[in-house]
Parts: structure tokens; sequence; C-alpha cells
């Protein structure tokens, strides 16, 4: 079968003055539905440069990007944000949601975006809501809301219109370590579920817990499988981790609450 994401050779330049500045030095990785995918990476590795990329949010400065057999390189503004509406779902950091709007308003609004009626929008939003843990709370404004739950509905949001691709870059970022597991162990529950989902993360004890890790450095792939520890042939081991000093810890398996 057709992978969902499929990369090869792709590069990102930016040009500061007469200064080339090489975010993504060439990237060749696949990955297929259903696949639950951790980026990690010192900062100014790479790792938002290529996020964008996959979130066709931007495209490469040259290589090619397929995102479901379509090749997103050539196209214009216009077809980028469409197959960006359609195909992915956005997790920040600092959730981004809308201040004034209660958690149910936050969720439905991708479907308002697509023109859903409101009753289905309503039932959709509810029903996702309930999915994350949230079916308490759909009337709570976002500052009524604890960081984990803001961070809920986000999630929700994401995937209330049924994306393909669920990419999160740093989504534990303004988080306390227990919540931090909480959110990952939501994640973990849609890959499961056969969500495909892409994780930015600077955490090596959430990295560890996922069935995959991509490393970059320098806009390079360093290595790409299982994450230390975790049982199974390595897909690819280019090389170990340069500078990532004592292995960070217990792998797979290790439970909510055992980070750190
Ligand atoms: P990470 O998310 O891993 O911290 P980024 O993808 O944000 O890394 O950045 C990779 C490299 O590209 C860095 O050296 C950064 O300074 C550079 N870079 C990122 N965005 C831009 C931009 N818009 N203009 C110029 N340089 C950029
Ligand atoms: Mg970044």
């Amino acid at each position: 079968m057709e992978p969902l994401i499929d990369m090869q050779g792709v590069t990102r330049h930016y040009q500061m003055g007469d200064q080339k500045v090489v975010a993504l030095a060439g990237v060749d990785f696949a990955i297929a539905v259903g696949e639950m995918v951790a980026v990690v990476g010192t900062s100014g590795s790479g790792k938002t440069t290529l996020m964008n990329i996959l979130g066709c949010l931007d495209t490469p400065t040259s290589g090619s990007y397929r995102l479901r057999g379509q090749a997103v390189s050539g196209l214009s503004d216009d077809d980028l944000s469409r197959l960006r509406n359609r195909e992915i779902g956005f997790v920040f950091q600092n959730f981004q949601l809308l201040a004034r709007a209660d958690a149910w308003r936050n969720v439905e609004l991708p479907l308002v975006y697509r023109d859903v009626p409101r009753a289905e929008r309503r039932e959709r939003a509810a029903a996702m809501l309930q999915r994350v843990g949230l079916g308490h709370r759909m009337h709570h404004r976002s500052h009524e809301l604890s960081g984990g739950q803001r961070q809920r509905v986000a999630v929700a949001r994401a995937l209330v219109a049924e994306p393909s691709l669920l990419l999160a870059d740093e989504p534990t970022g303004n988080l306390d370590s227990a919540t931090q597991q909480e959110i990952l162990a939501l994640f973990q529950d849609l890959h499961r579920a056969g969500h495909t989902i892409i994780i930015v993360t600077h955490e090596p004890s959430l990295a560890a817990q996922c069935p995959r890790v991509i490393r970059l450095a320098d806009g390079r792939i360093l290595s790409d499988g299982p994450p230390p520890g975790l049982a199974g042939p390595a897909r690819v081991a280019l090389a170990a981790p340069a500078d990532s000093g004592p292995d960070p810890g217990p792998g797979p398996g290790s439970g909510p609450g055992s980070a750190r």
C-alpha cells in the first residue's frame, strides 16, 4: 500500500540577506497510515521546518513530498490550503484556543469552515469532546480549564473534521510532567484507534514511549527507528545519537507516572 507520507531528498533553505540558512539538508522517510512517530532533535535542528512542510504550511526548496500519493511540492497556495484543511489536524504548544469561546465552540469551528450544518456540528463536537475525556467540560471557556484540559480541547478540535494526519509541535511543552504523560497517553490511545500521529517533543521520556523516533540534527536524519530499549530490529540506524548523554531510561512499558 502507498504510504501516507513519502519524502524524498527534501530540503528547505532560507535566504537571510546574502546568507543561505539550510534548515533541512535532504531528508528521506515514509510514514504509513496508523503510525505514531516522535520527531526529536536539539533546538534549530529543523523540527518545526519539517512539521510545516508535513502540514502543507510550507513547501520544500527541493525534493519531493507526497501526501496520500499527491505531489505537494508543485501546488498553488490555494490548492495547498485545501489539501491542508482536508488532510491535517494541528496541535500547538500554546493550545491556540479562542479564549472567549467554550470548549464546544472551539471544537466545532473547523466544521463551521466546512459548512457542516449546525446540528451535526454540535453533535460531532460533543462526541469528540467525550472522546478526549471532556464530556463534562463542554461549556467551560479556556481560562476555566487546566492546561491539560486545554490541550485535550485542542486535540478534539484537530480531529473533529477527521483528518488523515495529526501533527503536534511540542504539544506538552507548556505542561507539568504528570500532565505531559497524560497527554501522551491520549495520543497513544488515539494511535491504537488507528490515527496517524507525528509529535515533536523535547522530552526523551515521552519519545521513548513512541514506537518510532526520527532524530534530526542540522537538518538531517541522524536515526529513524524504535527508541533505544524497544525490542525488535531498528528500521534504520544511521548513527547513534551524538550527544544525548545517558540513556533516557526504561523505554516501553514505563507506565503513567514513571517519567523521570
Ligand atoms: P527547531 O524547530 O528544531 O528548533 P527550526 O525548524 O525552527 O528548528 O529551524 C531550523 C533552522 O532554520 C534554524 O537554524 C533556524 O534558525 C532556521 N530558520 C527557521 N525558520 C526560519 C526563517 N523563517 N527564516 C530564516 N531561518 C529560519
Ligand atoms: Mg521548533
